[in-house]
Parts: structure tokens; C-alpha cells; sequence
């Protein structure tokens, strides 16, 4: 098999200058000009597709096999003209170097069409990358926003509508890194419902659910909004993380039992220099067990609390 053309083909008039320089091949050769250019037009449309669909340069080779002149690209292999005896070696080298030569010479209007048509290919698969990339982004934040959704929700006490017990650990182990860094002022305080069994067994599960939705809304009035954190830990236990100090922690407390006529008991404790979140916890919850034993329905602060303070 013998290599008469080889071409690039990217825009219209390339297609053009191939059906130009096959012809001619097939005029020299004396084959059928005729039904040539009738397989031809056939071939360059099948071209005209495959350029549209892969929208990459193709190339394209026009061979001599045997008695057989063919055109081919990619897979596909398109006979053009039977020639009915063997031309000389000396007139197909003379053929190929003459289309070489051809197909070579610069022609200025079809560089400036080529370039035109890159760039606007170029222009093209930048929309549609912008496009994809705008859709990416919406999915991405869809996605973000149903995690988030998730998040809250795994973190919410569903009676309440407060931070369950895995909201809590989070945002008080927050809290505590966040202020020990900034030197903040921080403040936990527990709170455990006063005789909740007995509320229950004498007015119903029901009424004892109310009873929780009130401490929660209780709690929630007299918190800032955004700031601090309320939740319930489990059953009547409550926590509120605040970012204060002592003096607005007494404040809060003597409000949520003002709203829920003394019904609970709460201990307090304030972040201290040298301290450890379980310390914090265990002297809030030492306070706690201290306004149980003092008689309920009141607060308690850390004992170590006052003591620094009696002693300033
Ligand atoms: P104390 O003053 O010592 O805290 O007494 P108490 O009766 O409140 O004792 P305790 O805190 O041990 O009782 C908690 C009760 O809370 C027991 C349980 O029946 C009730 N409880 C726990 N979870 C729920 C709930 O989701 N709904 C209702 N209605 N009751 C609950
Ligand atoms: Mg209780």
C-alpha cells in the first residue's frame, strides 16, 4: 500500500482542498472521475460528521492499495476508485510528492479560518466548563447545607428543640478551648428538674413533657440567642454553657427559676485558669448535688468560687 496524501482536518475548506487533491490524484490515474466524485461526496459527509462529533483535528489518509485508491480516517476505510491496471512506480512517486507539495503550501485564508475555529472551539468548551463548574458548585453547596441539616439534627433533643447530649460535649468542649485561648470568661451551670418523678405520676407522661418544653423555653428567654448554648442532657437533666462570668450566671439562673416558680435546682461553675473540662463539670455538678441537699429550688455556686472570692 502506498501513502499518496496525508491531511489535517479541522474546518470546512480543508475538506475542500482533500476533495480538490483527490480528484486530482484520480485524474492522473486515470480512473472514473465520474463515479469517483459521486463516492466522494458520500465519504466527505461521513468526514463532515465524525469532525462535528469528535471536534479534534482528524487525519486523513489517501492511499493507493494495490488496483484500489481509498480514502481513510480513524476506523474508517472508503474506497474511491478501482483503477483497472497498475500505474508505474515512477508516476505514484511523482503523484504523492506533487500533493505533498500541494497540500504544503500555505494558504493564508485557511490559516485564519483554522485559527478562527480553534478559538471559538476554544471559547466553546470554556462555556461549557463554566457551566459545569457552576453546577458543581450548586450540588457542592446543596450538599453542604443537607449535612449541615443533618448535623443539627443528630445534635437536636427532639422534644425540646435544644443540643441533645452529643450537642452538649461538642459545643462545650468548644466553649472551653475557645476561651481558655482567648482568655474568656466561661461558665457552666446544670440544672435537674425538683420531684420530676412525681410530676409525672401524678398528672401523666403527657403533662410531664409539657413540663420539659416549659424548662426549655424557660431556659431559652433567659439566654442570648446565638451565643450561649442551652440543652438537655437526658430525662430532667439540663446544662447551659455560658460565655460570662459569675455575676451574669447568678442572673440567669435567678430568672429561669423565677419562669418555672422554683421547680428545679441548678449548680454553677466558672472556668478557672488551671482547670480541666471534667473539673469544670464535676464542680458544676458538685453545686448541683449541693442546692438538691440545701432544700432545691435554688442555685448553688462552685464552693471554690466563693472562696477566691471571700478571700479578694
Ligand atoms: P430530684 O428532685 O431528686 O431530681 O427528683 P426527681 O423526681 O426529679 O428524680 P429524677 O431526676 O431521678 O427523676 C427523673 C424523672 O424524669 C424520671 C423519669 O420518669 C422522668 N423522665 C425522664 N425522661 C422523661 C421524658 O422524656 N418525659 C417525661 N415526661 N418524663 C421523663
Ligand atoms: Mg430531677
Amino acid at each position: 500500500m502506498q501513502n499518496l496524501l496525508t491531511l489535517m482536518i479541522i474546518v470546512e475548506p480543508d475538506r475542500q482542498r482533500l476533495a480538490r487533491f483527490v480528484m486530482d490524484a484520480v485524474e492522473a490515474l486515470n480512473a472514473n472521475t465520474f463515479s469517483a466524485a459521486s463516492t466522494l461526496e458520500g465519504s466527505l459527509r461521513r468526514l463532515r460528521e465524525d469532525c462535528a462529533r469528535v471536534r479534534t483535528p482528524v487525519e486523513v489518509s489517501l492511499d493507493l492499495d494495490e488496483l484500489t485508491l481509498r480514502l481513510s480516517w480513524g476506523e474508517r476505510q472508503e474506497p474511491l476508485a478501482l483503477l483497472s491496471q497498475p500505474p508505474a512506480t515512477d508516476k505514484i512517486a511523482a503523484l504523492a510528492s506533487e500533493l505533498k507539495n500541494a497540500s504544503e503550501s500555505a494558504d493564508s485564508a485557511l490559516l485564519k479560518r483554522r485559527n478562527e475555529q480553534i478559538i471559538a472551539d476554544l471559547e466553546e468548551a470554556k462555556r461549557r466548563a463554566r457551566i459545569e463548574m457552576e453546577e458543581f458548585e450548586t450540588l457542592l453547596e446543596m450538599k453542604k447545607n443537607e449535612l449541615n441539616t443533618s448535623i443539627l439534627a443528630a445534635q437536636t433533643d427532639a422534644l425540646t428543640g435544644l443540643y441533645n447530649r452529643s450537642g452538649y460535649d461538642t459545643r462545650l468542649r468548644e466553649a472551653f478551648l475557645r476561651c481558655k485561648h482567648q482568655g474568656e470568661q466561661l461558665c457552666l451551670m446544670l440544672l435537674d428538674l425538683d420531684k420530676f418523678k412525681e410530676v409525672n405520676d401524678t398528672h401523666g407522661h403527657q403533662y410531664g413533657d409539657e413540663y420539659l418544653k416549659a424548662m426549655a423555653n424557660a431556659m431559652r428567654a433567659s439566654v442570648r440567642e446565638h451565643v450561649d448554648h442551652a440543652c438537655r442532657m437526658g430525662g430532667d437533666e439540663f446544662a447551659i454553657i455560658l460565655y460570662s462570668d459569675m455575676s451574669i450566671a447568678r442572673r440567669v439562673a435567678g430568672k429561669i427559676l423565677g419562669l418555672i416558680d422554683h421547680k428545679s435546682s441548678i449548680g454553677i461553675a466558672q472556668m478557672q485558669e488551671i482547670d480541666s473540662i471534667e473539673k469544670l463539670v464535676g464542680r458544676a455538678d458538685a453545686a448541683l448535688y449541693e442546692a438538691k441537699h440545701q432544700g432545691r429550688g435554688r442555685f448553688v455556686v462552685d464552693g471554690n468560687l466563693e472562696l477566691i472570692a471571700k478571700a479578694v
